[in-house]
Formats: structure tokens, C-alpha cells, sequence
């Protein structure tokens, strides 16, 4: 113990403005603490995490030669670091310090002023004898790798990676599909401006491609990851495309000699050909008949692609790929392979499998994105059942003039609609499906009903539960919208029929929605109904949470440190979100994220070393009876095995100090820093002394 054994406590309230205060009988607190033994200081403060309340803490362990801190506040979580920064300015080693969280464990969950007082002292008081027990903790430094991870090549995938690259930092950007892109790559237009989607993201898309200092994998996937802060070790499995990358040159002739044929209904939709006419050096061949269905995934489904193909004419990069699934000679080993004839630069390769890279990186940011809801869920609005009703993402593709239908918004019986119904809200702000709001689907479904009218001249009818456009321009656009002639009715549908009850009904498909402003039901007949499907957690968030070892927020997309202190950081120190994968968002907000995760990146980076705190565990050898309990419960992977002395070893540089195989130990053999037993025991006896 420091300053001859005598301790010296300063003990310090806060009123947190009136969070704490208007409860709490804060100057009675500081009181009864300084009847305490040991303290030496009691004081009560408006904001203890003002300058001014550090600076009285600062200013006290010099003129009374404080040896102990005590704060009663908020959460640790928001201001522990903040008074251990001060403490450790006076002089003081930071871990002299506790704090006792009065806001949310009393001032907030208590309404009796009585009792909130009795209990914030009661806790006070622990505290007070806890830190008695305090022992000095030093932070451990560790040196940062000088490069970033990024999983995910969607449009927040992209915008890190091109920063972080502009700032020198070396970049692996991972990406599980074919191409670069994600959801945005489908779109022809974006809200509110309507500008074309292509025209920006390919060129950052291509940028991504040719920068010296990012390195892109498609088709790969994360597969392991160790390390920590700085020092991450990953693992990224290359699946084969069965094409070497470095020879294909992306001239599409092996797409036109693969023996397979493709066929669809719609005469319109083309592959090869909507490839050929989109790029400068269009020779505009035809392919032959088609024989053969497989779903173009890139199109939803809504046209044909060959086992040989390339996801859309600007992917990134521009390399086919072949589909295992359904290449005759990688299935059966019996095909003419004309796509290996036909490829001038010798390109293909049917050997190939997957390949493992092992690389390390300093940070990591996720920005895995989302996935639409499945409407099929939604029995009543017969998704699949009748063939008009499409979801948003498929006349997203039918609009764009790459796409399956080369920009036309037709029907399958190749006519164009005359009336189209937008149902808002499908599988989102539903207590049955998802709670929340998927935040874009109102401006997309406007966006969608313009695109609509001005191909079709079609009445639009969009049926709405609220009209949310809250962002720049948004609400203009509504209005736009409006004076455009687009009808909105404010009411959920509650089913689509196929069924008439008038001659206005005949041959159409017919909207039910309870008209909330008129006070009646309505049926609404159209042509062609668009499901504006909200957005959902992709279906492997849990795997992906698990190996980045971050949370989820209910719902299950991914929970950022602190919603306003901490927007883009993850409880995993290093590991930053961007983008969907944390929550709906339109893309400028994804882009700011973007940017926002790549600046704490890079601010990391920077900085060449961490500081690690040093609350971690340890293993007593002698103690150890090496039942293995510990290894699996911890949720870091920081212990291990050592096989040779039978003991488990806790790796400080992983350890986080969660305290569970502390708790688990049938040996008592782990111990924590500043979790020690005497520590817990003293806070313990004292809160139990008084009850
Ligand atoms: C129908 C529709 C229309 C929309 N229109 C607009 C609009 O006009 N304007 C607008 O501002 N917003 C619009 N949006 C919203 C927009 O799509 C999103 O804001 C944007 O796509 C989010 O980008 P992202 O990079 O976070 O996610 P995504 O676009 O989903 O990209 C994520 C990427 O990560 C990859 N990935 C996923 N998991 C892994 C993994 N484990 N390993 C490697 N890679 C992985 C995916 O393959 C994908 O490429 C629309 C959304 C929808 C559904
Ligand atoms: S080997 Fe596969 S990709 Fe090539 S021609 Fe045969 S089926 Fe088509
Ligand atoms: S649980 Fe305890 S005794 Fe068992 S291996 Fe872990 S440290 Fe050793």
C-alpha cells in the first residue's frame, strides 16, 4: 500500500444534471461517506465527468495525498476510462479507482427518494471498503499490425477499403460472392436523387480492383480468426472459381461455347447477350436456343445464367466463374468442355479447390450487410402463388437496364401493366414477423412507384402504414411523388386475391386493405402487385457474430459498443461495423458508417501500439487439476492446453476479463485482477453489514 501504509480515500457524487439527483439525495451521500474510515475527501458534484469534477479529482489527490478513488456516477461503461485517465494524470495509479454506477443501478430503476438514497450509500460504502483492497495494475503495450480486414465487398465493404487504401493502410477485402457490389450493384436508380446507381459505385468498384494496396478476394470466406487488437490472425478459405485469375480476361466467348443452354419464358430475358451489349466491345452475338433453367441469382431468379458465367457486365472483377453445381464436367466429368476450346488464354482450370490464406491484420470491420425478407412467410400475400407479384428486389432488376427484361417492367405474358399496387411494410413494423422499421423500404417503394409510371404510364397505388421519409430530400421526394399522380392509401393489405367480386376485378389481382383515413375496407384492383420486403440480419449473422466475437442487438443484426459514444466500435476491441449488418440503413448513411468505422481503423493503426488493460485472469499452476472446464466456457478462446505440464494457460493478450472461468474453476485455481477474492469479499460484507 502506498503513503505509509495510511489509506486515503477521496469519495466523490455526482448529480448527473437531475439523472441522479431528482432522486437520489446526493449532498446526504457525500455525508455519510465522510464519516467513513479512511476517507478523506466527500464531495458531491452537478458532473463529475466534466472537466472541472476531473479536475477536482486531480486537484484533491494532490493537496490531500489521496491514495484511494471512489466515484458514485453512471456507468462504468461510459465514464470508468474517463476517471482513470484522471486519476492517473494526478499521479495516481489508475487502479486505485472504483466506481459505483448510482444512475442506472439506482436513480433510475427507483422512484422512492428514501430508499434510492439508502441504496446508492449502501453502495457507496462497499466500494469504499473494496478499494482498501486495490492493488497498482499495470497496462500491458502491444504493437499494431499496419493493416485492416474487411468482410464484406458491399457498397460499406467498398467505401472502408478505398479510405483506409487512400490512407496508406494496407486493405483484404473478402468478399463470399463473385463480384463485388452487394444489394447496390442491382439497383438502376437511387432515392431521392434518382441518380444511377452503376454510375457510382462501378468506378469505386474498379478502384477497389486496380488499388495498389488493397488486396481482393472474392468467392472466399473468413473462416478462422485469433489474436486480438492489433494483432489478429485470419484465415480466409479461396474457393475455386475453376478459372485462373491472373489469364481470364473477362471476353465471355467460354460463356458463349458452353454446351449448356439456358431457356426462360420471357423472350426478353438474355444473359450473354445483355453482357455483350452493355460493354464497348459489343459484337451484339445472339446465343443459341436454350434447353436449360438455372436461376441467375444476380437477376433474382428472374432470368437464366450458363454454368459458365459472370454475375453482371460491370463485375469486380471480371472473371467468370464456374458453377460446380451444374458444370457437366465437374459434375459428371463427361462434357465437350467448348468453354476450354474456346478460351484463347488457356484460362481454365478444373482441378482447382479451395485454398487457404493466412494473414494478419491490426483491425477488422464487418460490413457483411443484410438479406431481404423471405415474403413467402406471408401466406396471404401468395408470393410464388401468383405469378404478378413480385418482390422489390426483382423490379429493381426488371428496371435496370442490364437486367433480365433490359428495363422493361412487363408481365409475364410480355404485356406492360396498367395499374400496379406497392404494399409497404412486408415482414417489418409486424409483431409477427420483424418489430422494427426497415427504415428504407418507404423511400424505395416511392422510388420504385416512379420508375414504374414512367416506364408504364400504370396508376400506382401504395399502401402504406406510415409514411417515414426522414432524411435529406426525402420528404421532397414524397411530395414529388404526390403531385405525380401516385395514389397512396394509408392501411396494411391484409391480403391479395385472385378472385373478382365485380368486372373491375376480372383477370386482376386485387389488394384487401382497410383504408385507415377513409374508414373503409377497399379492394383494389391491379395488374401487378410489388412486395416491398423490409431487411433482415443475413441468415449466417450468428456464425459470422461468433468468430468476430461481437454481439447482437434483438432482432439480430449486430450491437454497436455504445449506440451514441460509440456508433461503430464492437465490444471486440479492433472490430468494427459499417454498413446493414448493423441495422437497416439507406446508402448515405451506410457510407458515412463506412467512412466513420475506416477513420477508427485508422486511428488505431495510427497510434503503432495499444494499451491493454490488465484486469485478466491467471492460472495457478500448482492449483491447476487440469480438468480442461475453463478451455470451452471461455467466450474469447483465450485458454489453452498445455499438454506437457497438464495445466490450462490463459493468454493475457485474448483474455477480456469477463470473469467466467473464474467462476467456473472447481480447483479455485483462477484468479483476476481486480476481481480478488478479498476485493469481492470486502464489497460483499460491507453491502450485508447494513441490511
Ligand atoms: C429493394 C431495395 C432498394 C433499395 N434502394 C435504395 C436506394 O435507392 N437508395 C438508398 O440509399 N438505399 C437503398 N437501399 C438500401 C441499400 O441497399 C443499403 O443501404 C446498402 O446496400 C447497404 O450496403 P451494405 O454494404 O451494408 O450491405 P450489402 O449491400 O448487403 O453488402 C454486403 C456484402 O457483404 C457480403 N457478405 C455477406 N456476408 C459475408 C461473409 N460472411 N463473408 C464475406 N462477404 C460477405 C455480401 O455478399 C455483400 O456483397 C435499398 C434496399 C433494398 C432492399
Ligand atoms: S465444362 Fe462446364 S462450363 Fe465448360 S462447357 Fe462443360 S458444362 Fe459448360
Ligand atoms: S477449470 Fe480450473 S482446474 Fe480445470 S483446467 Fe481450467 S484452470 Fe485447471
Amino acid at each position: 500500500m502506498e503513503s505509509n501504509g495510511e489509506i486515503r480515500i477521496g469519495f466523490y457524487v455526482c448529480h448527473c444534471g437531475s439523472n441522479i439527483g431528482r432522486v437520489v439525495d446526493v449532498p446526504r451521500v457525500a455525508d455519510t461517506m465522510s464519516k467513513m474510515p479512511g476517507v478523506v475527501v466527500s464531495r458531491d458534484y452537478k458532473y463529475m465527468c466534466s472537466e472541472p469534477g476531473q479536475a477536482l479529482v486531480e486537484q484533491d489527490i494532490k493537496d490531500h495525498r489521496l491514495n484511494r478513488v471512489v466515484v458514485a456516477s453512471c456507468s462504468p461503461l461510459l465514464h470508468e476510462k474517463t476517471f482513470r485517465t484522471a486519476v492517473g494524470r494526478a499521479g495516481l495509479n489508475p487502479f486505485y479507482f472504483q466506481m459505483v454506477n448510482i444512475r442506472e443501478h439506482v436513480s433510475w430503476v427507483h422512484e422512492d427518494s428514501m430508499e434510492a438514497t439508502e441504496k446508492a450509500i449502501a453502495l457507496s460504502r462497499a466500494a469504499i471498503h473494496r478499494v482498501v483492497y486495490h492493488r497498482p495494475l499495470e497496462t500491458r503495450r502491444v504493437d499494431i499490425k499496419s493493416s485492416v480486414l474487411i468482410v464484406g465487398g458491399g457498397i460499406a465493404g467498398i467505401h472502408s477499403a478505398l479510405k483506409l487504401a487512400d490512407a496508406g493502410v494496407k486493405v483484404y477485402l473478402v468478399e463470399r460472392e463473385m463480384t463485388i457490389g452487394g444489394h447496390m450493384a442491382k439497383f438502376d436508380k437511387t432515392f431521392p436523387t434518382m441518380d444511377c446507381a452503376a454510375c457510382i459505385l462501378t468506378p469505386k468498384m474498379a478502384q477497389v480492383r486496380e488499388h495498389p494496396n488493397i488486396t481482393l478476394w472474392t468467392n472466399s470466406e473468413v473462416t478462422g480468426l485469433d489474436g486480438h487488437v492489433g494483432s489478429f490472425k485470419a484465415t480466409v478459405v479461396r474457393h475455386p472459381r475453376y478459372v485462373k485469375e491472373d489469364l481470364c480476361v473477362g471476353c465471355l466467348d467460354c460463356i458463349e461455347g458452353c454446351v449448356v443452354r439456358t431457356s426462360d419464358g420471357r423472350s426478353s430475358m438474355i444473359s450473354v447477350d445483355a453482357f455483350r451489349k452493355s460493354r464497348s466491345d459489343s459484337n451484339g452475338a445472339t446465343p443459341k436456343v436454350a434447353v436449360t433453367k438455372l436461376p441467375n441469382e444476380f437477376d433474382e431468379g428472374l432470368s437464366t445464367r450458363k454454368p459458365v458465367y459472370i454475375p453482371f457486365p460491370q463485375a469486380v472483377p471480371q472473371i467468370v466463374a464456374v458453377d460446380p453445381n451444374s458444370c457437366l464436367q465437374i459434375k459428371t466429368g463427361k462434357c465437350k468442355q467448348t468453354c476450354v476450346e474456346r478460351c484463347e488464354r488457356d484460362a481454365f482450370d478444373f482441378t482447382q479447390t479451395d485454398t487457404t490464406e493466412e494473414i494478419e491484420v491490426g483491425a477488422i470491420i464487418v460490413a457483411t450487410g443484410f438479406k431481404t425478407f423471405d415474403p413467402h412467410r406471408i401466406p396471404e400475400y401468395h408470393y410464388n402463388d401468383y405469378e404478378e407479384v413480385y418482390t422489390a428486389l426483382e423490379v429493381e432488376r426488371m428496371v435496370n437496364a442490364s437486367g433480365p427484361t433490359g428495363g422493361h417492367i412487363e408481365m409475364n405474358n410480355g404485356q406492360r401493366p396498367k395499374s400496379v399496387g406497392i404494399v409497404h411494410c412486408v415482414g417489418s413494423r409486424d409483431f409477427h414477423y420483424n418489430r422494427w422499421c426497415s427504415r428504407v423500404c418507404c423511400m424505395y417503394s416511392l422510388k420504385l412507384a416512379h420508375l414504374i409510371r414512367e416506364h408504364t404510364g400504370a396508376e400506382i397505388y401504395n399502401c402504406y402504414i406510415d409514411m417515414r421519409c426522414p432524411g435529406k430530400g426525402y420528404e421532397e421526394f414524397y411530395d414529388r411523388l404526390l403531385a405525380e399522380g401516385v395514389h397512396f392509401i394509408r392501411g396494411r393489405v391484409a391480403e391479395i386475391l385472385d378472385w373478382p367480386m365485380s368486372k373491375a376485378e376480372e383477370g386482376k389481382l386485387v389488394l384487401r386493405v382497410e383504408d385507415t383515413l377513409a374508414g373503409f375496407v377497399r379492394r383494389v384492383p391491379v395488374d401487378m402487385v410489388v412486395l416491398s420486403t423490409g431487411l433482415e440480419p443475413r441468415a449466417d449473422s450468428e456464425d459470422v457474430r461468433r468468430l468476430f466475437g461481437i454481439s447482437c442487438s434483438t432482432g439480430g443484426f449486430f450491437l454497436e459498443k455504445h449506440p451514441k459514444l460509440a456508433p461503430v466500435e464492437t465490444t471486440s476491441d479492433g472490430v468494427y461495423l459499417a454498413g446493414c449488418c448493423q441495422g437497416p440503413k439507406d446508402i448515405p448513411d451506410t457510407v458515412a458508417q463506412a467512412g466513420a468505422a475506416a477513420a477508427e481503423a485508422l486511428a488505431l493503426i495510427s497510434r503503432g501500439y495499444i494499451e491493454m488493460e490488465p484486469n485478466t485472469a491467471s492460472i495457478d499452476e500448482e492449483e491447476c487439476s487440469g480438468c480442461k472446464s475453463c478451455i470451452g466456457l471461455c467466450p474469447y478462446n483465450a485458454i489453452h492446453f498445455d499438454e506437457e505440464k497438464n495445466v490450462a494457460v490463459i493468454d493475457e493478450t485474448l483474455c477480456k476479463g469477463c470473469g467466467t472461468c473464474v467462476a467456473a474453476c472447481p480447483s479455485g485455481s483462477i484468479k483476476q485482477n481486480l476481481f480478488e477474492d478479498d476485493q469481492i469479499f470486502a464489497e460483499i460484507e460491507e453491502v450485508l453489514a447494513h441490511v
